[in-house]
C-alpha cells in the first residue's frame, strides 16, 4: 500500500482524537536529574498534534511538557492508541496483528539475553509493559522461566491470558507486590511509554533479587531524529520521554543498576540493556560535553539540509 503524506493527515484527521482538549499537567523538574532548566525543542509531534517536547539543558533528558495526566493516558491507551499508530502507518496495528513482530522481537533479544539467562538458578520473571505476552511466552520457554506479565491494557492481558501466563492488569508503581521478588524482570519497548521513569526503576530495584537480571530497551532518540532528518517526526504523544544512550544510562546508575552489555537492535533505531543491581550512585549525570553536542546536533538537523 503507497501512502502519502497527505492520505496520512486524512486518516489521522479521520480519528478525530482531540489532544489539545485532553488534561494536561506542567513538568516542573527534570524526571531524571531535578534541574528545572528546559530548552523547548519542538512544538508539534510526528501525528501534527500541538506537543512541545521540552529538554532538560542540564542532564539532555527529553520529554513531553505539559503531558497528559494518567487517567488522559488510560483512556488514549484504550480508545486511540493503536488506531492512531495504525492511522499513522497505514495499515492495521492491533493487539493480533503485533504478535508477528513481537516474536521476531522475542527471538531477537532473547538471542543477546541468552548468554546471561542461561542456566541461571532464579526463574521467576516480570514482564512490566509485556503486552499480549508473546516476549514472556518465548522467553519462558527458551529459557524455563515462570512468567508474569504486567499491563494496564485489558486486551492486550486477554491475549497474555491465552497462552498461560499469569497476567496483572495494572501499573507496577501502584500494584501491591507484597513479598514478592523477580528474579528477571524486563521493559521491553515500554519505558518511553512511562509516566515517571525514576519511580518506576526505583520501584524496580526493590522488585529484584540481588542477583536478578534486568533488560531495558530504548528508542533511541538521537537514531529516531537522524533516520528521517527530523526532530518533530521523532516525537509521538504515546512517548512522554526520549532517551538516548547517556540518558538511560544516568537513569540506571542512580537508581542502582550497572549495565552489563549495550545492544544495537538490528533495526537500528532500539537500543536495549542488560543490567545487575549495584549499589549505583544517585547523584550521576551524562558528561557535560556529550549533553552539549546533543544540543547542537539537534539544531544541526533542525537546519541543516538532509543529507544525501
Ligand atoms: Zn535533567
Amino acid at each position: 500500500m503507497t501512502t502519502t503524506i497527505a492520505d496520512r493527515r486524512v486518516r489521522i484527521a479521520a480519528l478525530d482524537y482531540d489532544y489539545a482538549s485532553q488534561p494536561k499537567q506542567p513538568v516542573g523538574v527534570c524526571n531524571l536529574c531535578g534541574s528545572a532548566t528546559f530548552v523547548v525543542i519542538t512544538h508539534r509531534d510526528r501525528y501534527g498534534y500541538p506537543a512541545e517536547a521540552h529538554g532538560c539543558r542540564r542532564c539532555g533528558l527529553v520529554f513531553l511538557n505539559p503531558v497528559m495526566t494518567p487517567d488522559a493516558y488510560g483512556s488514549f491507551y484504550v480508545d486511540t492508541y493503536r488506531p492512531l499508530v495504525s492511522a499513522y502507518h497505514g495499515r492495521l496495528i492491533d493487539a493480533r496483528t503485533i504478535q508477528a513482530e513481537q516474536r521476531e522481537y522475542a527471538a531477537q533479544r532473547g538471542d543477546f539475553l541468552a548468554p546471561f539467562l542461561a542456566g541461571r538458578k532464579g526463574t521467576r520473571m516480570l514482564d512490566i509493559g509485556g503486552s499480549t505476552g508473546v516476549v514472556a511466552h518465548e522467553w519462558a520457554k527458551r529459557f524455563g522461566l515462570q512468567a508474569t506479565v504486567l499491563d494496564p491494557a485489558p486486551l492486550e492481558t486477554a491475549e497474555a491470558q491465552a497462552l498461560g501466563l499469569e497476567t496483572i492488569e495494572g501499573l507496577v508503581e501502584r500494584h501491591n507486590f507484597g513479598a514478592r521478588r523477580f528474579d528477571v524482570i524486563a521493559l521491553c519497548q515500554t519505558i518511553d511509554h512511562l509516566l515517571d521513569v525514576m519511580g518506576t526503576l526505583r520501584r524496580v530495584r526493590e522488585l529484584i533479587m540481588d542477583e536478578g537480571l534486568l533488560f531495558v530497551d530504548i528508542v533511541d532518540f538521537r537514531a529516531a531524529y537522524l533516520r528521517n532528518w527530523s526532530v518533530e517526526e521523532a516525537i509521538k504523544i504515546d512517548h512522554p520521554y526520549y532517551f538516548v544512550e547517556f540518558t538511560v544510562t544516568s537513569y540506571l546508575e542512580r537508581c542502582g543498576f550497572e549495565v552489563l552489555r549495550a545492544d544495537y537492535a538490528a533495526d537500528h533505531l532500539h537500543v536495549g540493556y542488560v543490567c545487575r543491581p549495584s549499589r549505583g550512585r544517585v547523584d550521576a549525570l551524562p558528561p557535560r560535553d556529550a549533553v552539549d553536542a546533543f544540543w547542537r546536533e539537534i539544531r544541526y538537523v533542525q537546519n541543516a539540509p538532509r543529507p544525501v
